[in-house]
């Protein structure tokens, strides 16, 4: 389906907030071949995930259209694209910057992001913060309440069950819930400060 453009939304700075992030930096090289889209092993099993695509929007303005997407959450930073692309664009650490840009766009709008993917790379971090490893009773109601699915929810459950009298899954957390997870928390700590 072909997609309408809305140039009163362009914003044609948008290129040059991607360069000055971190990792941002080579945005502008890409001359749009599509060997990254080519290799790309997200790409592979869902055909909407494009990166000559996002790249092509950035430069085009569609700043929020970007950063309200799913798409710079989906990416594996598998490096494939990284290491094939004729230009050294980096994709990779583009992403990286993209999603610096849409976490900050979001704490000055005052909003909370819903993409799935970054919904489901919080609640990984909550997990782990609180049990030093994913717990999946916890992680799966985390992501489908913070995606406001309580369907998907109820419809996993069946599935889950299964899990639990085979022994593939934990009844009980996997550690106490406090004190064994400090090491996770100062590394996110540390994380967030480097961020600043
Ligand atoms: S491989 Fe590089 S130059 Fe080609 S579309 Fe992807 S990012 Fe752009
Ligand atoms: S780094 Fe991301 S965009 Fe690039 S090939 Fe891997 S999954 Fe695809």
């Amino acid at each position: 389906m072909r997609e309408v453009i809305d140039v009163e939304k362009l914003d044609p700075d948008f290129k040059y907030e991607i360069a000055k992030e971190p990792g941002g930096e080579m945005i502008m090289r890409c001359f749009a071949c599509g060997t990254c889209s080519a290799g790309c092993p997200v790409r592979e099993i869902d055909d909407g995930y494009n990166p000559r695509k996002i790249i092509r929007m950035a430069l085009l303005g569609m700043k929020d259209k970007v950063l309200e997407s799913d798409f710079i959450w989906q990416c594996a930073h598998c490096y494939q694209c990284h290491q094939r692309c004729p230009q050294d664009v980096r994709f990779t650490d583009i992403i990286g910057a993209m999603r610096s840009l849409a976490i900050k766009d979001a704490k000055k709008k005052g909003k909370r992001i819903k993409a799935p993917g970054y919904v489901f790379a919080r609640s990984f971090m909550t997990c782990t913060e609180l049990f030093g490893k994913v717990w999946e009773p916890a992680l799966l109601p985390l992501f489908f309440l913070g995606t406001a699915n309580l369907k998907g929810l109820i419809d996993y459950m069946p599935l889950g069950m299964k899990f639990f009298p085979k022994g593939k899954i934990r009844v009980i957390p996997p550690v106490p819930l406090v004190g064994t997870s400090s090491k996770v928390r100062n590394i996110k700590k540390r994380a967030e400060e480097a961020n600043k």
